[in-house]
């Protein structure tokens, strides 16, 4: 079950249960299903890591971290940079992820 705050109220919401938000009444259920996207996109991401699939991983880790930017698919693009050995997409994960941990530009 995906539960976050809505967008609007900020209530915790949890649109496996209701398509709206049980405070302000907002559509939450499209945000509950990019999240739970970018979430199985970094699941499918770790788990090529885990089998040295490392092309699939950094794909994966892109496309949760397109949906939903999290330090989590920074990590794995960036891991996943690493092992293929791309100097570009590495600064570019490093960026990524340091601008969520300190909110840098
Ligand atoms: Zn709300």
């Amino acid at each position: 079950m995906v539960r976050f705050e809505c967008p609007s109220c900020g209530a915790e919401t949890a649109p496996d249960c209701s398509p709206h938000c049980p405070q302000c009444g907002t559509e939450v259920r499209t945000c509950g299903e990019i999240l739970f996207s970018s979430f199985d996109s970094l699941r499918l991401a770790l788990l090529a890591l885990a089998e040295g699939r490392d092309k699939d991983a950094h794909d994966f880790a892109y496309e949760s971290w397109s949906l939903h930017h999290t330090v989590e698919a920074a990590s794995a693009g960036l891991l996943a940079a690493v092992l293929l050995k791309e100097p570009v997409e590495i600064a570019r994960w490093i960026r990524r992820r340091r601008r969520l941990l300190v909110g840098a530009p």
